[in-house]
């Protein structure tokens, strides 16, 4: 085998069986021999919904989606094959899926392990779909269906669960036999804890999962396709005039990503930086244009090169007179934050207080809060949205910040956070200021 490489395609592009069948040819085009695939469009949320329901107890309403469900993938399977073997499996994984929910139904209530266990059936439905229509678009090649739990073990984190590098890189020496004359199709998102239950790598993890198999396999490759050719200077949703980026650096994706690109999964870059594998990100609608690839060092290093933006900010301030000319504050209040796993993104300080920027989910925290205010005055407030301005030499341009402010005049700036990395600058405003900051941003950098 000359070079290796791992595919993954996003539920955008699992959305029907023709999205199927498109993805299959170009998993073929570019000789994959791993694709790994997302659950097909919207059902992680009809899976998430489903859990509510059967703990709400509401019967009728969980018969309704699980009918949703099942209709939806056999309509894909009927499309592209009349295969008895893969209808039954669908079947048995359908089923499956009904008999745990019936028990979550009959109990009440639903363990982070047991929901890991449930969301996993999008995936694990969708790959026996991905796998026939693999078949039908690749024949010269044996289309081998495995089930990434195997492989790609985690610790027992449901929900978010860590990956273990060296069992993931073991395990796929144990299993893969790369020739050209197989290809492997696996789901992404899911893996299993060391006794074998099943775990996932939390919202959007499928991006991840596929830069650990490469980076477990040692691939020469990681291609990733979605609905958009790459990535953007911003959010096209966004903003119409969003420019593609053909080459960017690991470390500006990275700040992309962290910073609520949901083009990307934040952790995905890591294992792909550890190991300098290139990144490839394209659109599996529009296979030929021509994409992003991330890579470790690139020509182009424009001062401003993109726009992201993270909704769904709160603002923790944490202050006591006490501290003044005392030191330790800062000490506890981030051994605190580590002591509940917390990410902290942005962070300003005076000399008796401290204000953090979290996702509002944190806030549900109470232990937390409660841990925070033994070593201070708490206030909360959410209604925030973090915009980042990524790029290059930002520390070293006279006037940058006079030009940002400029363009957003009549916009409440509530933090600022520079300084602490060359390629970021970042404000927090509120939410319904969020997209118009993007735009006269994106105009006067970007254009
Ligand atoms: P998938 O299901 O393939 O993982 P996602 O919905 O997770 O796809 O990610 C693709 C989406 O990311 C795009 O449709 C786009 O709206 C959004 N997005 C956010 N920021 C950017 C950006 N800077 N460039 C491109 N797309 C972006
Ligand atoms: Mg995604």
């Amino acid at each position: 085998m000359s070079e290796i490489k791992v595919s993954k395609f996003g539920g955008s592009s699992m959305k029907d069986h023709e999205a199927m069948l498109r993805s299959a040819r170009i998993s073929k085009e570019h000789k994959a021999d791993i694709t790994l695939v997302s659950a097909t469009y919207g059902t992680t949320d009809l899976l998430h919904g489903l859990i509510e329901k059967s703990v709400e107890g509401k019967w009728n309403e969980c018969e309704k989606s699980l009918f949703t469900i099942r209709e939806k993938h056999f309509d894909i399977l009927q499309n592209l094959t009349k295969d008895n073997l893969a209808g039954e499996k669908l079947r048995e994984l359908v089923n499956n899926l009904e008999t745990l929910i019936r028990g979550i139904y009959l109990l009440n209530e639903c363990s982070e392990k047991a929901k890991d266990r449930v969301v996993s059936f999008g995936e694990r439905v969708s790959s026996v779909l991905f796998t026939e229509a693999m078949k039908m678009e690749w024949p010269e090649r044996q289309i081998e269906l495995f089930d990434s739990r195997n492989i790609l073990k985690t610790d027992s984190t449901h929900g978010k669960a860590k990956p273990d590098l060296e069992s993931i890189k073991i395990e796929s020496s144990k299993y893969f036999n790369f020739s050209d004359k197989i290809a492997y199709v696996g789901q992404g998102y899911i893996g299993s804890d060391e006794h074998g239950s099943t775990t996932t790598l939390g919202r959007g993890g499928s991006d991840y999962s596929a830069a650990l198999f490469a980076e477990g396999v040692g691939a020469n490759v990681l291609q990733i396709w979605t609905d958009v050719a790459g990535i953007a200077t911003t959010d096209p949703r966004i903003c119409k005039t969003a420019k593609p980026i053909h080459e960017i650096s690991y470390d500006e994706a990275s700040e992309m990503a962290q910073y609520g690109a949901k083009i990307l999964h934040p952790t995905t870059l890591v294992p792909a930086m550890r190991s300098g594998i290139p990144v490839f990100v394209g659109s599996s609608y529009a296979k030929d244009e021509k994409g992003t690839w991330i890579k470790e060092s690139v020509e182009d290093k424009p001062l401003i090169r993109a726009i992201a933006k993270r909704d769904g900010q709160a603002l923790l301030t944490i202050s006591t007179p006490k501290m003044l000319n005392a030191y330790g504050f800062m000490g506890r209040i981030f051994d605190t934050f580590t002591r509940y796993e917390v990410s902290v993104d942005c962070v300003t300080t005076s000399e008796i207080s401290v204000a953090v920027t979290v996702d509002k989910d944190t806030l549900e925290n109470k232990k937390l809060l409660k841990d925070l205010s033994k070593i201070g005055d708490v206030k909360s407030e959410i209604g925030f949205t973090l915009i980042s301005l990524i790029g290059n030499q930002m520390l070293e341009k006279p006037g940058l910040a006079k030009k940002i402010f400029a363009n957003i005049e009549d916009i409440n700036v509530r933090m600022l956070c520079l300084g602490a990395s060359a390629y970021n600058f970042n404000i927090l405003v509120n939410d319904k200021d969020g997209e118009k900051a993007i735009t006269n941003l994106h105009a006067e950098f970007i254009g």
